[in-house]
């Protein structure tokens, strides 16, 4: 696999200001997708920018007037054992 350098930006205009520094940056979640396209070399990138570590990413709650809320980072086991989530 391709070296690259990893950021985990811990706030969302932190990775915000990190991506507009680097435009080859690929964001990763899981990384169930984007590292195996690494490792094959169909993408190619010098930073991984970790979204795991953003608050404002992780957010997943229920609430029956507003509905489900799921930040673009949290992972399918958090919403498989949400109590809130899973009384509804
Ligand atoms: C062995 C294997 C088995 C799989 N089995 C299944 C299965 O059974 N069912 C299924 O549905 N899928 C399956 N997949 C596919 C994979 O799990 C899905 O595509 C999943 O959505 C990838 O999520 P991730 O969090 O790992 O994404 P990542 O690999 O981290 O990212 C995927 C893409 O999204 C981008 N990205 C990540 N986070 C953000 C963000 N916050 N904002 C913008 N872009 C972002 C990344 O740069 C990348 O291009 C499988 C994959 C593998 C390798």
């Amino acid at each position: 696999m391709q070296w690259f350098d990893y950021a985990a930006p811990a706030s969302l205009a932190e990775a915000v200001s990190i991506l507009a520094g680097h435009p080859d940056a690929r964001l990763l979640a899981g990384g169930t997708d984007l590292l195996v396209q690494l490792r094959s070399r169909r993408k190619q990138t010098s930073l991984v920018v970790d979204a795991k570590r953003i608050p404002e990413l992780s957010e997943l709650t229920y609430d029956p007037a507003k509905g489900l809320t799921l930040g673009a980072s949290v992972a399918c086991y958090r919403i498989y054992n949400d109590a809130a989530v899973r009384a509804a």
